[in-house]
Parts: structure tokens; sequence; C-alpha cells
């Protein structure tokens, strides 16, 4: 019987490690197929408190999968497929490869993936001109023109924050209207810098000699137009989906946007014992400054309950 797994491998995931290792727990991780989450697929990260040079994503995930071994975590990989709890209170944990575990806790930090535009070559410029996050990248685009995708809050937020940095940002909507609060929508629309693209779609990214992004193809789904938009990066906000498909009948409450609910001032659930950390039930910070506190937050409420339990 494992005292507590978690799930995913994440900045909530890891730190909720490093803590409850610290504590003597012997944590048990199940990394995905995705470990290190979304911080593997960035570069640079340089708003992460005591790296002053920056660090690069993996690297930073790496080093603190190395901190929570160094307390005694143990990691397997393999996707769980099912969580569910038992009559006696603790949790049976299937994996898709076959595995089966129990535990006395659960912590999910399982995290939420960008949704992107699936159109060729996108996968391999993630990180070369491609991004979705503005906050992680926005600073590396100096004086150049780029461009955000979406119509909601997140394209609106992004498109003003990189004026701070972009000689221009066109923002590309496959609509006339943009979804996004009045407020927010008014704050992107009315920057001078921001310009509007409406009814349009980006069908291929075009790349320079050395393989980052110069321009994209927009059509325009009114005219059915093709034109060529000089841009250094695209920045893809068109929501995220939080990775909660194994949750199935574990009884975890979601939000209707099916993010993990936490309680008041705890991350337990409302299945007493399991947790919830990160992006997984955040779809407003979604930062890995944020996440990892978050999964520091678990690690304590994971500890105390396990007390209690005793
Ligand atoms: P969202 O509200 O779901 O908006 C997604 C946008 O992307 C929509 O405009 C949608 O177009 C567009 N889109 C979706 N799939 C697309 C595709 N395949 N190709 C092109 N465009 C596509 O997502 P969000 O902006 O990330 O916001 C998520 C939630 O967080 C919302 O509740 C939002 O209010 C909240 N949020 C709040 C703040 C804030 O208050 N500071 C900041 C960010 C987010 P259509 O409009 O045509 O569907």
């Amino acid at each position: 019987m494992e005292n507590v797994i978690i799930i995913g491998t994440g900045c909530a995931g890891w730190t909720s490690a490093i803590y409850l290792g610290r504590a003597n727990l012997n944590p048990l991780v199940l990394a995905g197929d995705q470990p290190g989450g979304q911080l593997t697929t960035t570069t640079e990260v340089e708003n992460f408190p005591g790296f002053p040079e920056g660090v690069m994503g993996p690297e930073l995930m790496m080093r603190m999968q190395q901190q929570a071994e160094k307390f005694g975590t143990r990691v397997e990989y393999d996707l769980v497929s099912r969580v569910q709890k038992q009559d006696d209170g603790t949790f049976h944990v299937a994996t898709q490869g076959g595995k089966e575990y129990s535990a006395k806790a659960i912590i999910i930090a399982t995290g939420a993936s960008p949704r992107y535009l699936n159109i060729d070559n996108e996968k391999e410029l993630i990180g070369k001109g491609v991004t979705s996050c503005a906050t992680c990248d926005g600073a590396f685009y100096p004086d150049v023109p780029v461009c955000v995708v979406g119509g909601g809050d997140s394209a609106c937020e992004e498109a003003t924050f990189l004026t701070r940095f972009a000689s221009k940002v066109y923002l590309i909507h496959r609509r006339d209207e943009l979804r996004a609060s009045q407020i927010m929508a008014d704050r992107a629309l009315n920057n001078e810098k921001v310009e509007p693209v409406w009814n349009s779609e980006i069908t291929e990214y075009l790349t320079d000699d050395e393989g980052m992004v110069r321009a994209v193809t927009l059509k325009n789904n009114q005219s059915g137009d093709e034109s060529e938009l000089e841009v250094k990066c695209v920045f893809v906000a068109i929501g995220h989906d939080p990775n909660t498909q194994f949750l199935g009948d574990s009884g975890v409450e979601l939000d209707e946007d099916g993010y993990v609910k936490q309680g008041n001032h705890t991350t337990m659930t409302n299945v007493e014992g399991i947790f919830a950390a990160g992006d997984v039930s955040d779809h407003i910070y979604r930062q890995a400054i944020t996440a990892a506190g978050n999964g520091c937050q678990a690690a304590l409420d994971a500890e105390r309950f396990l007390a209690e339990q005793e």
C-alpha cells in the first residue's frame, strides 16, 4: 500500500513529491506520456524565481525530478486509466500498461494541455516560433511583428501583453466578433499596436533557413482568399483541455470546463483523500510557479490527511 500516489510530473507533481519525500512518506509518482509537463515544450524560462540567467524548461523539470528522487520519490512511467475509492477508504489506481496500485491518498497533478491548430509542421515548430504562452515567450520577440490566434479572453490578454515587446500584434480570429469579455476586448482593440484580422485561419507556417517561423499563410473563410502575413511568432490562444479523462468514474467533481474542483482553502477535492494541484484545477494563473506552489499545498494537505487517519 502506497502512502501517496502523485499522478503527473509537471511543476505541481514534482513539488508535491519533494515535500512528501522530505516528510518521509516515500511517494510514488506515475508519469504520463509527457514527462515533465508543459515546461518540456518551452525553451528558456525567465520568470521562475532563483534563476536570474534563465533556465531551459526541460532542465528545470529534470532538476525538480532529481530533487524529488533525492528524497525517496519513486517514479514509474505509465498512463493512469482509472482511480477509484475502495470501501475501506483507500484508492485503487489502474494504468494503461495493466499495472494496479493501492494508495492511502492521491494527488492529481496532470495539468492541462494547450490546444493547438493541428496543422502541418506545428509540433516541430513549438518553441521555434509557435507557442501557447505569451507570459513565457513574449519577451523573446522584441520589435518584430507577431500574431495571436483566438478570440477569447486569453487571446485578448496575450495580445495586449505582447504589445510591450512586439512592433505589431495581429489578432487572428476565425469569426468577425470576439468571444472575450468587453473589457478585455476593448483593451486589446484600443491598443494601437493590435490589428484584428477577422474571419481568418492560419493554414500554414512558413519558416526561414534556420527553421524558425517567418510568416504564416492566412485563409479568409468568407472569401476563400489566401495571403501571407509576416510574423516571427504565433501565439496560439484557443483554450486548454485539462487532463482529467481518467477520472471518469472516480467521483471527483469537475467544473463546467472540465477542471478539477478544489475545496475552499484546501487542495482536497470532493472525494476525501484525493487532492488536486496545478493547472488541472487552475484555468486562471497557469504559471510554473503557481503550479509548484499549489503542489506544495497539496503535499501539506495530504500529509495532514494521512496523519489524521492514523
Ligand atoms: P475560450 O474562451 O474558450 O476561447 C477560445 C477562442 O479560441 C475562441 O474565440 C474560439 O473561437 C477560438 N478557437 C477555438 N478553437 C479554435 C481553432 N481550432 N481555430 C481557431 N480558433 C479557435 O478560451 P480562453 O480565452 O483560453 O478562456 C478560457 C476561460 O478562461 C474563459 O472562461 C475565460 O474567460 C477565462 N480567462 C479569463 C481571463 C481573465 O479574466 N483575466 C484571462 C484568460 C482566460 P470562437 O469564438 O469562434 O469559438
